[in-house]
């Protein structure tokens, strides 16, 4: 379904990271963890890459707005969207993706999302909380530095109220302007199973640039998880 939408908001939500949210027609209807194709008619510049782009909903599916997340970069597209004002329109398409919550609470979820690729998840999650719906949730979080980690205080407050375990990691906390107690490197086999004690009762996601989706992938093949149990999107473009 192909919609025109307003831009109602926007703020950055991480170093050169911006969240952008558009009103929200009633007959638009979606699943946390589903993208739309966004659309912007008239670039302020061109180039080869176009005026399209994937974007998943960060937004939970009963807010008013429809809110998207993404890394500020130098396409056309991406200045473009970055200098819209309040009330200016784009298009979307959607929405698209089978990469949703599952109907039962039966097993435990894992997501796991490399930088901008938290995108989805955290759709998943504000769902989740807002639904009360009782999964217990494990989010593995990696990003070079905190700086760079959208919605990390929002995160830390899910996981203090124990409505998430959050376990976020910094491969290069030591260019950060800010100290870093948490996880450092890159999640690995001894990460996994020091917070999940039994990887075969589980249902994995992972999101994240498409290099490190197939890292993750290879690691959990590695370890004997059934390819049925895992979901995963290619963050194409990073
Ligand atoms: C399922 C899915 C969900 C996604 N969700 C998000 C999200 O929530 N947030 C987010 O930031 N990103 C998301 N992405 C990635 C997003 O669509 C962009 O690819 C990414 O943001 C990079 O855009 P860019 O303009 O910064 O990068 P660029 O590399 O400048 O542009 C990437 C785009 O240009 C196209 N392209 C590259 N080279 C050429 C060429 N030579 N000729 C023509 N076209 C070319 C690519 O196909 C891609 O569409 C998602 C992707 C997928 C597949």
């Amino acid at each position: 379904m192909k919609k025109i939408l307003k831009l109602v908001s926007k703020r950055e939500i991480a170093e050169n990271t911006l969240e952008f949210c558009f009103e929200k027609p009633d007959d638009l209807n979606f699943k946390n963890g589903q993208h739309f194709v966004i659309k912007i008619d008239n670039l302020s510049m061109i180039d080869e890459k176009g005026n399209e782009r994937v974007f998943s909903v960060v937004s939970s599916a009963n807010d008013k707005n429809l809110c998207f997340a993404t890394r500020i970069r130098d396409s056309a597209f991406k200045k473009t969207l970055k200098s819209l004002n309040q009330g200016d329109e784009v298009e979307v398409d959607g929405p698209y993706g089978y990469m949703t919550l599952p109907k039962s609470i039966d097993k435990d979820l894992v997501f796991i999302a490399g930088g901008i690729g938290i995108t989805p998840f955290i759709g998943m999650i504000r769902y989740a909380i807002q639904e009360n719906l009782q999964f217990r949730i494990y989010l593995f979080y990696s990003n070079r530095r905190p700086e760079d980690a959208a919605y990390l205080d929002e995160l830390l407050n899910y996981n203090k109220e124990g409505k998430i375990k959050l376990i976020a990691t910094m491969t290069q906390w030591q260019d950060s302007r800010i100290s870093w107690e948490g996880e450092k490197g890159y999640i690995d086999e001894t990460m996994l199973k020091k917070y999940i004690p039994d990887l075969n009762n589980v249902i994995f996601y992972i999101a994240g640039p498409p290099e490190m989706v197939s890292a993750m992938r290879s690691l959990l093949e590695n370890l004997n998880v059934d390819d049925s149990s895992i979901k995963s999107e290619d963050f194409t473009g990073y």
